[in-house]
C-alpha cells in the first residue's frame, strides 16, 4: 500500500483515492514510521520545505449562541471562559506587529459568534486596513457562516484568507451541532473560495469519530480546495459536553497528520490547537509527519507552549521559517504546472 501510495504521489504528482486512503489507514502501528515518512516526503515534494507561522487572536471571546460540544466559547455550557467584547483596532495591531516580530506571515482575526453582524464585519474590516497599514503581514479572519455579499466586503478589504473548520466529517458531524448544520459550512467555505479568498478549514481529532469520519472531512476538504487545512486536537474543556472525552493516543494523532497530508498533498497543514497536551514528547514528530504550518503562542482558550520554544524546535529540525505565506491549491492546480521541488 505504501509503494502504491508512493508512486501515485510522488511518481505520478497525483492524488490519492478513498480506496487507497482505507488501506494505508488500515495498517497497523507497526507501519507508523513509514507512514510519516512518506507524508513528510509528500510534504516537501509538493510545498517544499518551509513552514508558515501564524498566530490567532480571539478578538471576541465567548457568549455564542452556537452548541458545538467541543467549544468552551459556546453561551449554553458552563465553562472556564470570560466573556470579552471586541478588542481594540490599536490592541489588534500591537499583536499583529508581536506576531510579525517572531517571524510569522500571517495574523488571524477570530470571533465567537455564528456569523457577523454588519457593525462587526466593518470593524473586522477596519482592523485589516489598520494593520496592514502599519505591519507587513497577511490578515486572516474566522467570523463564522456568512451571509451573501459578506465574502466578497472581506475580500475587498484585504482578508486574504479565510477560516471556517468544518471541524468532522458530514455523517459525524450533528453528533457535535444541531445549531447549524453541516452544509451550512460547507456554504460558507464556497462563498470564501468564489470571492477569491483562501480557504482555511480543517476539524479536530479524538471527539469520537471512526477514521472513516476522519477521511470524509480529508475528501470534502480536497473538494472544497482548501489552501489550509488546520489539524486541532481535542483538548477537552471543563464544562462541554466532551470535557470528560478520553485524549487521543499521541500515535494516532500523528497518523491523523500524515493521512490528511496524503490525501491532501497541496495544502497548508496546520499543526494547531492541542498538540501540546495530546502529542506531548512527540510534539516535533508532528512536524515530521507531513504539517508544514504552526500556530505559534496561545490559542483562542487554551494556552500553548511560547513561540520561542516552538521557533526553537524548527530551528532544531532544520526548517526554514516561510517569509511570505505559502500557497496551496487543494489538489486544483493542473499538475503539469505544479512545480518539481527536489
Ligand atoms: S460556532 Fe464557533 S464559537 Fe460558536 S460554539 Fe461553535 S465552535 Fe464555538
Amino acid at each position: 500500500m505504501l509503494d502504491r501510495a508512493s508512486h501515485r504521489l510522488l511518481d505520478e504528482r497525483a492524488v490519492i483515492d478513498r480506496d487507497l486512503a482505507e488501506r494505508l489507514v488500515e495498517l497497523s502501528d507497526d507501519h507508523l514510521p513509514a507512514l510519516i515518512a512518506l507524508a513528510h516526503q509528500v510534504r516537501l515534494a509538493w510545498m517544499g520545505p518551509a513552514v508558515e507561522v501564524e498566530s490567532i487572536i480571539s478578538a471576541k471571546t465567548g457568549g455564542c449562541p452556537e452548541n458545538c460540544t467541543f467549544c468552551s466559547q459556546s453561551a449554553r455550557y458552563d465553562t472556564e471562559v470570560v466573556r470579552e467584547p471586541m478588542l481594540p483596532l490599536d490592541k489588534l495591531v500591537e499583536l499583529a506587529q508581536r506576531t510579525k516580530d517572531l517571524g510569522g506571515t500571517e495574523f488571524c482575526i477570530v470571533v465567537a459568534v455564528r456569523g457577523p453582524n454588519q457593525r462587526m464585519l466593518q470593524q473586522v474590516i477596519d482592523a485589516a486596513r489598520a494593520i496592514r497599514s502599519s505591519v507587513d503581514i497577511e490578515v486572516a479572519a474566522s467570523l463564522g457562516l456568512l451571509k451573501e455579499g459578506q465574502a466578497e466586503r472581506l475580500a475587498a478589504g484585504g482578508i486574504h484568507r479565510y477560516n471556517h473548520n468544518l471541524e468532522a466529517g458530514p455523517g459525524f458531524f450533528p453528533r457535535i451541532c444541531t445549531t447549524h448544520r453541516f452544509e451550512d459550512r460547507v456554504n460558507t467555505c464556497r462563498m470564501v473560495t468564489d470571492a477569491g479568498m483562501e480557504l482555511c478549514s480543517g476539524g479536530i481529532f479524538g471527539m469520537g469519530e471512526t477514521w472513516s469520519d476522519r477521511l470524509d472531512l480529508a475528501f470534502e476538504l480536497r473538494d472544497l480546495g482548501a489552501h489550509e487545512i488546520p489539524c486541532n486536537f481535542l483538548n477537552p474543556r471543563p464544562g462541554t459536553p466532551l470535557g470528560d472525552a478520553p485524549l487521543l493516543r499521541p500515535l494516532e494523532a500523528l497518523k491523523c497528520v500524515a493521512m490528511f497530508r496524503l490525501v491532501n498533498p497541496d495544502c497548508v497543514l496546520r499543526y494547531s490547537g492541542g498538540r501540546e497536551v495530546v502529542l506531548r514528547d512527540l510534539q516535533a514528530y508532528g512536524m515530521l509527519a507531513g504539517a508544514n504550518g504552526l500556530i505559534v503562542g496561545n490559542y483562542l482558550t487554551t494556552l500553548g507552549r511560547s513561540a520561542e520554544v516552538d521557533l526553537a524546535m524548527l530551528a532544531d529540525l532544520d526548517m526554514p521559517v516561510a517569509s511570505k505565506p505559502l500557497t496551496g491549491t487543494g489538489g486544483r492546480r493542473p499538475l503539469s504546472v505544479i512545480p518539481v521541488i527536489a
